[in-house]
Parts: structure tokens; sequence; C-alpha cells
């Protein structure tokens, strides 16, 4: 059983049962016959514009509309993890045809951001990942990736997080998956979450391990988004042996298609670097880093790796951390070193559903 309050859908519902936010907006009258296009309307404000948990929710519709919306969500809640003092919420999404996938809410005093999934699992094969490890199962229609987006407002809407605001302010294509690889859905969901959702461009970002077709046609679309690129080393042995994506896009093609992207739209690009003991934490790596984000005008987010249950892998010590930082500083290069959050409740890309598919034996 999903704890309390969490949304069910009836067993054995198919998976392209009409559920409203598997719907496009254009197409609600279809899931409405013979109701006047005011109701529609109405509707599509509920969908997007002011979400809500529960379709019973819907106040201006009528009682009988409302009952033939629900399932209102694509997914059930097969858990939620709470971390941060409340400010980190954490769900493992499951689809009704069994692909499971997770979203991460996080406040902090002036945003409130959602990490959201784009693939259940992931085909990329990061050796580092949870995701990565766990294999590739499905890509999520664009329905499915807005749905979270739209579940963490509700969810804002009805229980702010104590330390944040009560309006999702950011989303983040940092959950599970790899976006650029399942492009036109990421295109749809970046249409409704700009259009339908409001959402400015420039509040979303989407986080590619280097898709190299997908960073140039993302590049010509309409939106300001931030590119975040998983760049994790500064030279191709080191980066194949983390992200093999890397024998297919080397870094030179990848750094190509980036500088494109910043030309194009005139955003400054983000570059993540996962810190990996003895991998990519030395002082050379910290020098390379520093030549390509002042060469890129990008900026570095270092995050000290979340081990993961399949992997040799360590994070480095604090001290080591910091030394690979300042270095990279040294070097001139602009380096946050990000917070770990949700550490506590596995809240690093895929973790929790590992976690639960090993309890699961
Ligand atoms: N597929 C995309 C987006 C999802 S992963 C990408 O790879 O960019 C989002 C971020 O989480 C990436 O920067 C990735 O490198 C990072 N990440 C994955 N596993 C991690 C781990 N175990 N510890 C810390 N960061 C991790
Ligand atoms: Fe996929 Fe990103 Fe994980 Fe690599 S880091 S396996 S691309 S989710």
């Amino acid at each position: 059983m999903p704890p309390t309050g969490l949304p069910r859908l009836p067993d054995g519902l198919p998976a392209d049962a009409a559920v409203p936010y598997l719907t496009p907006p254009e197409d609600l009258a279809a899931l409405l016959p013979a109701e006047p296009a005011y109701r529609v309307r109405q509707l599509r404000h509920w969908l997007y514009r002011a979400p809500v948990l529960t379709a019973a929710e819907m106040t201006d519709l009528p009682a009988a509309l409302r009952s033939r919306l629900e399932p209102l969500w694509p997914f059930t809640l097969e858990a939620e993890q709470q971390g941060d003092h409340g400010d980190t919420v954490k769900w493992l999404m499951r689809a009704p045809d069994g692909a499971s996938y997770e979203a991460v809410l996080m406040a902090y005093p002036e945003r409130t951001t959602l990490c959201l999934s784009s693939q259940a699992g992931c085909a990329m094969g990061c050796t580092y990942c949870a995701t990565g490890q766990f294999g590739f199962e499905r890509h999520l229609q664009a329905g499915e990736i807005v749905a979270q987006a739209a579940y963490a407002s509700a969810r804002l809407r009805s229980r702010p997080l104590p330390g944040g605001p009560a309006r999702l302010g950011n989303v983040v294509f940092m959950g599970m998956g790899e976006p650029l690889a399942n492009y036109e859905n990421l295109r749809e969901a970046l249409r409704l979450l700009t259009g339908e959702m409001g959402l400015s461009g420039r509040a979303i970002t989407v986080s590619t391990v280097g898709v190299v077709p997908g960073m140039r046609r993302l590049a010509e679309e309409p939106w300001p988004l931030t590119l975040a690129l998983s760049l994790h080393a500064a030279d191709d042995d080191t980066r194949s042996a983390l992200v093999p994506l890397n024998r297919r896009y080397p870094i030179d093609e990848v750094l190509a298609a980036a500088r494109n992207y910043t030309a194009q739209k005139g955003r400054r690009l983000t570059l993540e670097w996962t810190l990996v003991a003895g991998v990519n934490d030395t002082p050379e790596q910290a020098r390379g880093l520093a030549a390509i984000a002042i060469e890129l005008r990008a900026h570095a987010n270092v995050i000290p790796l979340n081990p993961t249950p399949l992997t040799r892998y360590r994070a480095p010590s604090p001290d080591r951390v910091r030394a690979f930082v300042d270095q990279a500083r040294r070097a001139g290069a602009n380096v946050t070193l990000r917070d770990t959050r949700g550490r506590g409740i596995d809240a690093a890309c895929g973790q929790l559903r590992s976690r639960r598919a090993a309890e699961a034996g």
C-alpha cells in the first residue's frame, strides 16, 4: 500500500488511459464530451496554472465531472521521503505499466526547485550513477514529465515546505534519465512547462551528459534555458571511464556543441563535476576544469560523489574536496561547491529506486 494521502490509480489501468495529464492540453475537450468550452478552460487552468492534488478540489467543476477526472495523475506515489527538516522531499513515482522514476523538491530561502526525471532509468551507463547502473526502462512521455512539476506545484500550494516559497520557482532535469536522449518528449514538456504552467525558460535547466546532436537541436529552440553539461573530467581517457558516451562524443565535440549553445542563446553554461576519489580529484584535473570553464565562460558546480550501491567509487575526503575547489579557483575558474541536498534520504540520481529494488531482493 502507498502511504496514506498519496494518489493511487485503480489496478490494471492501461498505460495509455485517458488520464488528464497524458492528454495534450489542446485535446482536453475529448476527455469532456458534451461539456461546454468553458469547462475545458477551467480544467486546463486547474491542471497547469493552479494545480491541485485531487480533482475533488476543482471547486468550480460539477461533482460528477470531477469524479470522472480521477485518476488525475499518471502515477502512484510509491514512496515519499523527507530530509533537511522538511525542506527536501523525494517521491518515487510508479506508472501503471510498472515503470518507476523519481522527483526531488528542494526549498531554499529564495526559491523552491524541483529536480525531475526524463526517463525511467537511463541507457548511458555512467559508472558513478545509480540510475546508469540500473539500466533503461523506458522514455517518459511529455505528460509524465510535466505531471511531476504539476504535482510538486499542487503539493506546494497545499502544504509549502517550511524553508522556501510556496510557488515552484525552478525546474532542473537532473533526476533520472538523459533528457536529450528523449528529445521529442523533452521538447513537448518544455513547451508545456513554459506555455501552460507559465515557468520562465530561464528557470529551467536541462542537464546532459553530452548528447551532441541534442545539444545542437536545443540551441535552435526558442527557450532561454540553462544548459548544464556533466563534464566530470578534462581528458578523454578519464572521462570515458566515467561516461561511456564520451567514446562516441569526445570532449572536443561536446565542448564545440556547448560553445554553439552559448553563442546562440547568450546563456552562461554550467559545468557539472561529480568528484570521485582518485579519479578526477587531482590538481591536474582541477587545472583542466579551470581552463575549460574560463574558455567557455562557464560556471562550474563541483559535487562530491554520493556513493551508490553498485560502485567501488568513493567521494574524496572533505580536505581533498576543498583543495580541488581551491586549485580550480586559483587557476581562475568560477566554481561553486554544491550542497549535497538530501544525503540522508538517498536523494542522488536514482538512489531511492535502487534501494527499493535491493530491499525487494
Ligand atoms: N543525464 C543527465 C541528467 C541527470 S543526472 C546528466 O547526466 O547530466 C544529473 C546530475 O547528477 C549529473 O550531473 C550527474 O553527473 C550527477 N550524478 C549522477 N550520479 C551521481 C552521484 N552518484 N553522485 C553525485 N552526482 C551524481
Ligand atoms: Fe544517465 Fe545522467 Fe546517470 Fe549518466 S549520470 S547514467 S546520463 S542519468
